[in-house]
């Protein structure tokens, strides 16, 4: 994000300026990571400005709440609407959206009962990865870090405190002069990328890793495995051991904010052809056709602004 900071954000029931909606430094979320929070999209179709899958995000958001035993002061109607207040308030056209839940001011010890507090930030964001990466794809590279162990924190949540573990990943990454890091689940076996799942195509079928190899249960994964099955593409969740990244025909990776980026080569090694593949092009095409009316919205994902 450039620092140009859009003008308003929603802050505990009202849209306020930007400048003002502060944390104080006591708040529970700064110390401990006790947030929980959603990435989501909006694009410019052609029946006008609509939020990708916004109200399986914000379920996921009161998921995340749960799992952490957070109190939501707010429905998930009442965010929804919420949202695109944001992004009316700021005129924006292609946005990305922030929705966060903390524990704010309240108490010092680590079980304290504190106030919930809730923000909805919204900016204009282009391509997460970098420009070009949707067409040319990224190198990435297997990280030393990591992900944690099931019984430690719980990877289903997306809680602030986990993105200390993706930022090692991504950060190493960075440094090392990647695009971006993929994490081995502590069975060794593969996990997602620092902020994104995983596919693989071999001999034409979409393998990813399934939940429990310490993954966030991603919208953009879920939403590929539908429109792949519907559209007569074979998909399968199952376990993957870290060779088959340099033995598979074709790999990407998806989330909210890197959409479908193909990843050219690992630790050095080109995939496949080094370049995205065919399977990859007709995935972002069913992805990308959501958004140009191409690829008719038999679910209702796209929820109007
Ligand atoms: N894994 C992690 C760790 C993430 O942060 C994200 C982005 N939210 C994803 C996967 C992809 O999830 P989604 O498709 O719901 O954005």
């Amino acid at each position: 994000m450039s620092q140009q900071y859009p003008a308003h954000i929603w802050h505990n029931g009202v849209i306020k300026p930007w400048a003002e909606a502060t944390v104080h430094v006591m708040a529970h979320g700064l110390h401990y990571g006790s947030s929980v929070f959603e990435g989501i999209r909006s694009y410019a179709t052609p029946d006008g400005q609509a939020i990708f899958r916004l109200t399986d995000h914000l379920k996921r958001l009161y998921a995340s709440a749960k799992i952490y035993d957070m109190y939501m002061p707010y429905d998930v109607p009442t965010l929804a609407q919420a949202c695109r207040d944001v992004i009316t308030a700021n005129g924006l056209e292609k946005a990305y959206l922030r929705p966060i839940a903390y524990r704010g001011l309240g108490g010092f010890g680590l079980s304290a009962d504190t106030p919930t507090d809730l923000a909805i930030a919204a900016w204009h964001m282009g391509p997460y990865l970098g420009p070009d990466v949707l067409e040319a794809g990224i190198d990435a590279c297997v990280s030393s870090w990591q992900r944690f162990a099931p019984n430690t924190i719980p990877a289903g949540a997306k809680a602030g405190g986990n993105y200390l573990s993706g930022q090692l990943v991504a950060r190493e990454a960075r440094r090392l002069g990647f695009g971006e890091g993929i994490a081995l689940a502590s069975t060794g076996l593969l996990s997602e990328g620092a902020g994104e799942n995983l596919f693989l195509v071999m001999d034409g079928q979409l393998h990813t890793t399934p939940i429990s190899a310490a993954l966030l249960n991603g919208i953009t994964r879920n939403s590929i495995i539908t429109l792949a099955k519907a559209n007569g593409i074979e998909c399968v969740e199952r376990d993957i051991p870290r060779e088959y990244l340099y033995l598979c025909d074709e790999l990407f990776m998806c989330g909210t904010a890197a959409e479908i980026t193909p990843i050219r080569s690992v630790d050095g090694r080109q995939v496949g052809a080094g370049k995205p593949g065919p399977v990859t092009r007709r995935v972002q095409d069913l992805f990308f056709g959501l958004f140009d009316g191409r690829t008719p919205d038999t679910h209702g994902w796209l929820e109007k602004v």
